[in-house]
């Protein structure tokens, strides 16, 4: 009975969560993304001597909010979509966080995604808090038209929840500057005026940022050149291998060439291509750009999606989604260097076997945090209304990568841990502190 209830519980779960949950080894339980940010969380908890039970405060989202959407479709019909918004943390500043167009996106995901930006933004040291958003639809089967009344009708419905000073959100996997457009425009309705602040990654004519889109991809081949200094891999020789040919993907592999690097591996949704001698990424987004995928360019053949993640290269760039790396399959992981430009593509349990095999993760939190700082230079620039340069904006980010990527590195030599407990005990010890200030009405 108890065995057959635990199947019945595990398969509706199952149902629910979809591409979120791996099987766990040895057992019919699924594991869900927010399962992976809670045990990395305590990992990192039981190496610090903080007070348990503030801990046990800090850990989990402060609010969740789930909204039925009814929207008109092209051919006159009416569809419910449904919405969330997690904020994780309000301690250190407004909840940040992006807002995901997906079929998968789940209540599950959300959480686990709005935990990451709280302690990404507390790595990086940005005053901001964690939060996260995400639609169950499929924006490349919906017109302009229905993504438009769909955005807009998750903004009115959240109003309150969102602001400047409140929760800020911004693009993530599905989303980009168009529906940050619509999401201020939607938004500032309530205000009279235009509200720039209450998002970021906007077009720059309505208070975007130069920068910004490039920002995620950069802070990866940041944190990547730094992980190199410290392995002492040179990386004019170094090879390299990317999951996912998104905005992420392909800004830092293209930054990367520009080091030095030469990607004989890159995948997206459609496939996997492989030249030994090197794939050209410039040439490669335009290819991408007239054919929407990475298949048929020229010089490079056609092989299996998961032979990006075994490639026999110095860097791994997985760039896609979650639970991509896992006890299945991390041994097969040949890279040095694992660069996590999406968030959660490592499960903890794979996350023990790149450590045993000696594999340096550059952990998420700390990796792909370029672009959510700047974010939180967009949200400067839109409060003070003055605009920076470019060079300016890449200035500042490299500073802040830089000094992040040192203060982890530093927790973990300190602390004999990798480079992901040490960057989620930095990131705790500084929103306790916090907390400690404050008291809990924060
Ligand atoms: N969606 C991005 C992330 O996961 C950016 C978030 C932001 O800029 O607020 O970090």
């Amino acid at each position: 009975m108890a065995k057959a209830a635990r199947v019945k519980k595990s398969k509706s779960a199952r149902k629910l969560h979809s591409r979120n949950v791996v099987q766990r080894k040895n057992t019919s339980l699924p594991m869900s993304v927010f399962d992976n940010v809670m045990k990395q969380f305590d990992a990192a908890a039981r190496k610090l001597k903080l007070d348990k039970s503030l801990l046990e405060f800090i850990k989990v989202p402060r609010r969740s909010t789930i909204v039925k959407l009814p929207v008109r479709m092209d051919d006159g019909s009416y569809k419910m979509f449904t919405g969330y918004r997690v904020q994780h943390s309000i301690a250190r500043g407004p909840a940040k966080g992006g807002v995901r167009f997906h079929p998968d996106v789940s209540l599950d995901e959300v959480q686990a995604l709005a935990a990451w930006m709280t302690w990404k933004c507390a790595v990086v040291n940005i005053p901001f808090g964690g939060g996260k958003g995400g639609i169950i639809c499929d924006p490349q089967k919906m017109s302009e038209g229905e993504l438009e009344r769909l955005t807009r009708r998750y903004v009115a419905d959240l109003i309150d929840i969102f602001g400047p000073d409140n929760d800020i959100p911004a693009p993530d996997v599905g989303t980009g500057p168009k529906v940050m457009s619509w999401f201020m425009d939607t938004y500032s309705m309530k205000d009279y005026h235009a509200v720039p602040s209450v998002v970021t990654g906007k077009p720059i004519t309505l208070g975007g940022s130069l920068g910004r889109s490039e920002a995620t991809g950069r802070g990866v081949m940041l944190s990547v050149r730094e992980a190199a200094k410290y392995l002492k891999l040179d990386l004019t020789k170094a090879t390299g291998s990317v999951q996912g040919f998104g905005n992420v993907g392909s800004v830092s592999a293209y930054l990367l060439q520009d080091l030095g690097v030469k990607f004989t591996h890159v995948s997206d949704v459609t496939g996997a291509i492989y030249n030994p001698d090197g794939i050209d990424i410039y040439a490669l987004v335009k290819h991408v750009a007239e054919t929407k995928s990475v298949l048929g360019f020229p010089g490079a053949r056609k092989v299996r999606p998961n032979d990006v993640l075994y490639a026999k290269v110095d860097i791994l760039i997985p760039a896609a989604l979650e639970n991509q790396i896992t006890a299945t399959n991390a041994h097969r992981v040949r890279a040095k260097i694992v660069a996590e430009g999406a968030n959660g593509p490592t499960t903890p349990e794979a996350d023990t076997i790149l450590n045993k095999n000696g594999v340096l993760v550059i952990p998420d939190i700390l990796c792909n945090a370029g672009g959510v700082t700047v974010s939180y230079f967009e949200w400067v620039q839109n409060r003070i209304g003055y605009f920076w340069s470019e060079e300016e904006v890449n200035r500042r980010l490299e500073e802040k990568m830089v000094a992040a990527f040192h203060d982890v590195l530093r927790t973990s030599k300190e602390n004999r841990t990798s480079l992901r407990i040490g960057a989620f005990m930095l990131a705790i010890t500084r929103v306790i502190e916090v907390v400690h200030l404050r008291g809990i009405y924060s």
